[in-house]
Formats: structure tokens, sequence, C-alpha cells
């Protein structure tokens, strides 16, 4: 049963100063508190050393802290890891951790499901279950730093260096919970997870993007997998909307874009539908006036889908052209397929609780 107390992870630090006032308490105790929970890795309040007995017992009565259940934890033969995570109320999410050299990205969920059902997508088979609370994206940092043992350890010497909203969920339906988790994230006392080391990917919700970039100022990432309105109304259905030239001129104003931080475009490469020299071309046309970077996804393949991975010599075909223009066109390697956790694959077993709205 879910507690009827707020988890204390639900609030930014200000929010949290006002409940301590609102206590009785003194707002200097959201250091210690602050420090024990995201520095710490606290999940008791009584773990709290820096806090007197008195003041764990009235935390412990009035706000809830731990964690969610962890109901599996499976490990890919490449190192990727991907943790399904189940909440009170039983609904389930995955986030996946994709170790590199000398820096590692969580990617997490937004939503238990997805209202937007591209096509080539795993997680969009799934129907929208809810959105996630602030508390439960704020867990799946937590979690990734219980189980890598990163409490108290350097920043340098962190695996969990990055966050990319990449899991299940379009973020930007969920905007409010999760601009308030990632302020969460990015405190500097805390976790400290800065906004540079912060990707946020949209399918192309065009009225929400110039918010993301004034309000949080984290790197952003489309969903772009088709230069065309007739095929990405089919392969990313919420084009119907927000057609490309809307979305393409909203990444044109993204505030925080520059030279340096370039917006990720995300196109997926799917056997003689969207992976021709001419879509190549195109794209590159598109992007002109654009600080833009493409990421190229081989398509990582779920039970029961319509489609096949482009072959290598056409995603490198395709590549070189996007090259030639002058634009980077990294082609991404599978990471975690093995275990279901390579991008467009995450689907959760939570839906034999799914709700239907
Ligand atoms: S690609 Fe993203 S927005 Fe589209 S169905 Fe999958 S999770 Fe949803």
């Amino acid at each position: 049963m879910p507690s009827l107390k707020p988890d204390i992870t639900g609030f930014t630090r200000q929010e949290l100063a006002k409940k301590l006032i609102e206590l009785g308490l003194n707002s200097v105790l959201v250091k210690p508190v602050w420090n024990g929970v995201y520095v710490k890795g606290a999940t008791d309040f009584s773990q709290i050393a820096t806090l007197s007995r008195k003041h764990q017992l009235l935390l412990a009565d009035h706000f809830t802290l731990g964690r969610s259940t962890i109901v599996r934890d499976l490990i890919s033969r490449d190192g990727t890891r991907k943790w399904l995570l189940q909440f009170p109320d039983g609904h389930r999410v995955e986030s996946v951790m994709i170790p590199e050299q000398d820096r590692g990205a969580l990617c997490i969920s937004s939503q238990v499901g997805c209202t937007l059902s591209c096509t080539f997508c795993h997680t969009g088979t799934m129907k929208l279950v809810r959105n996630l609370t602030v508390t439960e994206i704020v867990a799946q940092a937590l979690n990734a730093r219980d189980k890598l043992c990163e409490w108290g350890k350097k920043r340098t010497d962190c695996v969990c260096t990055n966050i990319v909203l990449m899991g299940m969920g379009e973020p930007l339906f969920n905007f409010d919970n999760v601009s308030t988790a990632l302020k969460i994230i990015m405190d500097g006392d805390g976790l400290g997870i800065s906004r540079r080391r912060i990707m946020l990917s949209t399918a192309g919700v065009v009225p929400m993007i110039k918010r993301v970039g004034i309000e949080l100022g984290v790197n952003l990432a489309i969903s772009l997998h088709a230069v065309h309105d007739e095929l990405r109304d089919e392969l990313v259905p919420i084009n119907k909307k927000y057609p490309l030239h809307e979305l393409l001129g909203a990444c044109r104003d993204y505030p925080a874009a520059s030279n340096a931080r370039r917006i990720t475009f995300e196109y997926v490469m799917l056997k003689g539908v969207n992976d021709s020299d001419a879509d190549a071309r195109e794209l590159v046309r598109r992007l002109q006036g654009i600080h833009a970077k493409v990421n190229l996804i081989p398509w990582n393949p779920w039970p029961g889908a319509a489609y096949q991975c482009s072959t290598r010599d056409r995603i490198q075909s395709f590549a070189r052209i996007i090259n030639d223009a002058g634009y980077s066109a990294a082609i991404r390697a599978s990471r975690g397929d093995d275990i279901m956790a390579a991008c467009g694959q995450l689907k959760s077993d939570s839906e034999h609780s799914v709700v239907t709205r």
C-alpha cells in the first residue's frame, strides 16, 4: 500500500525548507538532510547522524525516505545494466546504466508506458499507465548510486556521471515532475549532475521545447527518424500534430543550444524505410541553421516488430553524406541488446497492472 506521508525526495531544496518551517523547525536543517540523502545515500532518517534523535523522529513522523523495490537486476555481456523498479502501487519501470571508459549514462524513464505509439519502439506498444512522480524519477538516480556503490565517492570516481531521459515515456508530457526531479538531481550540494551532463529526449512536443531550454538548460535530443512528414506521421505519430517544419523551427530557436552544445537528432536506421542516400541529403537540408549533430541508431529488434535494421554498408553510406556536409554523424553501438536494454527495447512487464484511461 502506498504511504500517505510524502517522500522527502519529492521536494526541491526550497520546498524542503518550507516544509521544515511548517513543522516548527529551522530551515538551516535543510543542509544536513540534503547532505544525508543526496551525498551519503541515507535510506532512513536514523542514518543522518548530523541530526539529533528528536529531529530524526520528527521527520520520520511526517515523511518517508526509502527506495523503490528492485524487482530485477540484469547485466549485459557488454556491462550495460538494466533495473526493473517497482513502486508502492505495483507499477514498474525500467532504467538502464550504460558504462563507458571514463563515465557512464543512466537512461531514466518518465512515464509508465507511453501514449505516443512510435511504431519502431517496443515501449510504444504499451498503453500509458501514468506519469511518474518526482520521487519516482529521482529514485532511479538514487538506485543507480546504491547499486554502483557510489555514495560518498568523488565525482571523478563515479560511473554514473550523466543522465539521459530516453527511457520509457515522453518526458515533455510529464514536464512539471521531470523539471522538479532534474532540479533535485542537478543540485550542486547533492547528486550534483550538471545540466551539461543531462540530455532530455523528446519525440517533438513543440510547445514545451522552449521551456526546457529556459527553465532547465539541459541538452536536447530529438527523436527524428524521418525527414518527410508522410513517413514521420507513421513512425512518430505525434508528427501529425507538430509537423517537421514546426519541430525544426523550435530546434532552431532552442535557447540552450550553441556550437559547443549541439542538439542531438536521433535517427533509427530502418531497412528500406528511411535509410536511402536521398533521405540523408534531405536530412542535411532540413538541419541547416540548427546547431545539430546526428546519432544513427541501428534498429534493435523486439518480438513482433515489423522492421529490419539497415545493413552496415547502408548506415555507413548514410553517415558519410551527413559527415561530408559538415555535421557529425555517430553510428551508435548497440548496448545491452542481449537483456532487451537497448534503445527502443524497454518495456516493463508492468502490463499486468495496466489500467486504461
Ligand atoms: S520512442 Fe519514446 S515517445 Fe516514441 S513510443 Fe517509444 S518511448 Fe514513447
